[in-house]
């Protein structure tokens, strides 16, 4: 595979970029090598400088999930900025979008819109600490919620109470209000609500996480959660930014059946471009600017070009409930055909599953929580990772990633990516 393009990039790139990368996991830190460098995307295919042509399983990390470029999204692009790209005054597509969206989303009655994932946590957690009139919140090990302060919280030293920052910058007059427990531990959750009764003012989880790999929720965990929160009047915040418009088209909320209070969503939602929102039960919402007294603001907040796309994206999926069992279909093919090769290698590692992501652990441990996840072989997941680019497929470059699948993949493509598996499983042996 030739790469003299993305290195010879890589390396102008480190002068005035930090790291050469304007969002780390770009780096392949974790894989090792070079990043490629992409210079367009069409379907279920990307390419990069050096003309090199890869099966995608990345998708910008979500938003493709009808695939690159597709005409739905890209047409509505490009009526959208002949009115111009911005006015910082309301438009008609924002009441369309938000409709849509409360429509779509069982937990939602109201909705503000930002420009990232980011900001919706930040915004929301904030929302739920002036709603409660309460300062901690509890989050999970291994769940990632964008780079907000407060949200850079690592387990540490384990089963600590107090979190201790593991991003310098974070000060720990912010780190101490925010609260940890391990995934699907429903009894770690009753020990910090009981310590710190009548503070806590929310609990945010990403209801299926896949940002420690893809992890399911084990018997009741979600709607347990739902009830201690109710009991204790916790804000509960399903971080639907990885999972909405994707798990089915009202998140990973619809196909559970657990209603959480508040939800925050991004990637998919702006169809590719840069958008995120916040939303919930009307009585909470009511308390954002301007209706109520907690501030949030944005100056590029339901741009209209951004909404345009995202409009189009939120009702093709709405409109095209195929999509999901398509999708589906596809995700079983592809985990079913690197399960049978697994066993042909007789390797013990474990797929995990859940519509349209999918992940393999490089362990030989059932993952339940972050602490599993981190039981994997990162070194030989490396090693795979660039056989898998060898032979065409390009996955996301780290093992605590889930692979997203985008529609345009056809059957011919699911028996590549299978067959690739299978040849870097071999040489990596
Ligand atoms: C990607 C992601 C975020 C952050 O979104 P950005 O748009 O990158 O700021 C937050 N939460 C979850 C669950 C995510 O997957």
């Amino acid at each position: 595979m030739n790469n003299k393009q993305s290195v010879a990039l890589f390396d102008k790139a480190q002068h005035t970029i930090p790291g050469g990368v304007n969002s780390p996991v770009r780096a392949f830190k974790s894989v090792g090598g070079t990043p490629l460098f992409i210079k367009s995307a069409k379907g279920a295919y990307i390419i990069d400088e050096d003309d090199n042509e890869y099966v995608e399983l990345i998708n910008s990390w979500g938003p493709m999930i009808l695939g690159h470029a597709h005409p739905v999204i890209t047409s509505a692009v490009q009526e959208a900025v002949n009115n111009s790209l911005s006015f910082g005054a309301p438009t008609s597509k924002e009441i369309d979008i938000a409709e849509l969206i409360c429509d779509m989303v069982p937990s939602i009655e109201k909705v503000r819109m930002v420009n990232s994932g980011t900001e919706a946590t930040m915004s929301a957690v904030r929302v739920a600490r002036g709603y409660t009139g309460r300062n901690k919140m509890i989050k999970i090990e291994g769940c990632y919620h964008g780079h907000g302060d407060s949200f850079l919280i690592a387990a540490g030293s384990g089963a600590v109470t107090m979190g201790v920052p593991n991003s310098p910058g974070v000060t720990e007059g912010t780190a101490k209000d925010t609260l940890l427990a391990p995934y699907n531990d429903i009894e770690k959750i009753q020990q910090l609500v009981k310590e710190n009764k009548n503070e806590i003012a929310a609990l945010i989880i990403e209801p299926v996480p896949g940002n420690m790999g893809l992890v399911l929720p084990k018997d009741n965990y979600l709607q347990q959660l739902r009830d201690i929160c109710t009991e204790e009047g916790i804000v509960l915040i399903f971080d639907e930014v990885m999972t909405g418009f994707r798990l089915a088209k009202g998140g990973a909320q619809e196909v559970f059946g657990v209603t959480p209070d508040m939800t925050t969503l991004g990637k998919i939602i702006g169809g590719g471009m840069p958008v995120g929102a916040y939303g919930g039960k009307k009585e909470i919402m009511d308390f954002v600017a301007p209706a109520g007294p907690v501030y949030q603001a944005g100056t590029l907040s339901g741009n209209p070009v951004a909404m345009a796309a995202g409009m189009n994206m939120l009702l093709h999926l709405n409109e095209n409930p195929d999509v999901y069992t398509e999708l589906a279909a596809k995700g079983e093919k592809l985990a079913k055909g690197i399960q049978s090769v697994l066993d042909k290698h007789n390797l013990p590692y474990k797929v995990t599953l859940l519509g349209s992501m999918i992940c393999i652990f490089f362990t030989d441990q059932e993952v339940n929580n972050f602490a599993d996840a981190q039981t994997t072989d990162t070194e030989k997941f490396g090693k795979f990772f660039h056989q898998m680019l060898a032979n065409g497929v390009y996955l996301p470059p780290s093992q605590y990633e889930s692979w997203f699948l985008s529609n345009a993949l056809t059957e011919a493509n699911l028996d590549h990516i299978i067959e690739a598996v299978d040849k870097s499983l071999e040489a990596i042996k």
